[in-house]
């Protein structure tokens, strides 16, 4: 039998979109920023999309959605991950400030695979290209806190990271109460695990156990 000279790229039909579906305005931001996204694609991975647009909703019989308390980048950001699985930032230098909007999207967006991936762009944005660590600062430590839940997986990854720096000069004086809070529990009850080992066996990740369940794998 003879090998194929290139990889077998095709996926079972029911994993395709329906690009015939019509098309949802999505608005974004104050002034708004128009959007028009195919639906079933919106549909795919958000749970507050599937809710929004059912029929017996005025959002899903309009076939427009307002999110005036968003940004466009970020949605702009939501809609390529939907196109390619892949987080791709608005700017070349993205960094944690904008990971911060994008993850508190995923989270109203209820859609845990991309939330999944913005804690590990947000490990990857800790590392500079010289080898260093790159650690968000109290500004944005404070704004992770303003704009997420208490059990949110960015939080834990935030807190697990600064609890293992040993300098003390990182805790500033800017950091809201609940940060250094859940800092000084970890710092008390840490195992020797490194982040980045504890984000390899998905520690920061919200799907169900096992791998078959993380996008990492999942749309490979
Ligand atoms: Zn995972």
């Amino acid at each position: 039998m003879s090998t194929l000279p290139f990889p077998h790229r095709t996926k079972p039909s029911s994993t395709a979109v329906n690009f015939v579906a019509p098309a949802v305005v999505v608005k974004v931001g104050k002034p708004a920023t128009t959007f028009f996204v195919n639906g079933d694609l919106l549909c795919s991975t958000s749970d507050y999309f599937k809710t929004a647009l059912k029929q017996e909703w005025r959002e899903g019989k309009r076939r427009v959605v307002e999110l005036p308390d968003d940004d466009a980048d970020s949605f702009n950001t939501y809609l390529n991950w939907l196109h390619s699985k892949t987080v791709v930032l608005g700017y070349d230098d993205g960094d944690f400030y904008e990971l911060i909007d994008v993850y508190a999207l995923g989270d109203k967006l209820l859609d845990s695979d991309f939330k999944d991936a913005v804690t590990d762009a947000m490990i990857v944005s800790f590392n500079d290209n010289k080898g260093g660590n790159v650690l968000p600062g109290s500004y944005n430590r404070t704004r992770l806190y303003d704009k997420t839940a208490e059990s949110s997986t960015a939080r834990r990854l935030i807190v697990h990271r600064l609890a293992r720096t040993n300098n003390v000069s990182l805790i500033e004086g800017g950091d809201c109460h609940a940060f250094l809070m859940d800092v000084a529990i970890e710092a008390i009850s840490k195992g020797p695990e490194k982040t980045n080992d504890a984000a390899a066996r998905c520690a920061f990740h919200e799907h169900a156990p096992g791998a078959e369940n993380c996008y990492r794998n999942k749309y490979a």
